[in-house]
């Protein structure tokens, strides 16, 4: 038998991340980690995470993705809950036998090479849910996407730097004439 080990995380669909993150990081208090562009759904993500498990806000970047058709029929909201599965394919069969109507019957792979399948909302009282496992390169990619985002960041600062040492020359200058 498959095991559930987790909640991964809560998705919803927003059409501004600014106004959400006014309730979700500023009134609430969580913190954001980073915010990014994700291509292959058609979204932008914003991550906060709650101890083991996160919150996404996520807003579609096109007009024909499901999540943008979703926004657009149902407003903003509750779109999915993720859990975490130790076997997803000997869970996916499971619920097979067991009459449960699947979006995905094999896993696919989502973002950082994660084994990810949807179970579809006729069969679970409404919710779409998705079930993620963990990967072995998954640990890695994070890293490395950690280590990106932290070069990013110190790129921006440095290029801040400059551009505050600048201005602050071009004061002592008008200062000194
Ligand atoms: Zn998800």
């Amino acid at each position: 038998m498959a095991r559930i080990k987790r909640i991964d995380h809560v998705a919803l669909v927003v059409d501004d991340i600014d106004a959400a993150l006014g309730f979700w990081r500023d009134a609430l208090g969580l913190e954001l980690s980073h915010v990014e562009d994700v291509p292959e759904q058609e979204s932008v993500v914003a991550f906060l995470p709650t101890g083991e498990s996160e919150v996404e806000l996520v807003r579609p970047t096109t007009d024909d993705s499901g999540v943008a058709k979703y926004l657009r029929k149902r407003g903003p909201g509750m779109h999915h809950i993720c859990l975490e599965v130790d076997d997803i394919e000997e869970m996916l069969q499971q619920l097979k036998e067991r009459g449960v109507e699947l979006i995905n019957e094999t896993p696919t792979l989502g973002t950082g090479g994660k084994k990810i399948a949807f179970i579809h909302p006729r069969s679970t009282q409404g919710v779409l849910v998705e079930l993620y496992e963990l990967s072995p390169q998954e640990p890695q990619i994070r890293l490395e996407r950690a280590r990106h985002l932290a070069e990013r960041v110190v790129a921006r600062g440095r290029a801040m730097a400059v551009t505050t040492y600048a201005f602050l020359r071009g004061l002592r200058r008008n200062g000194e004439e």
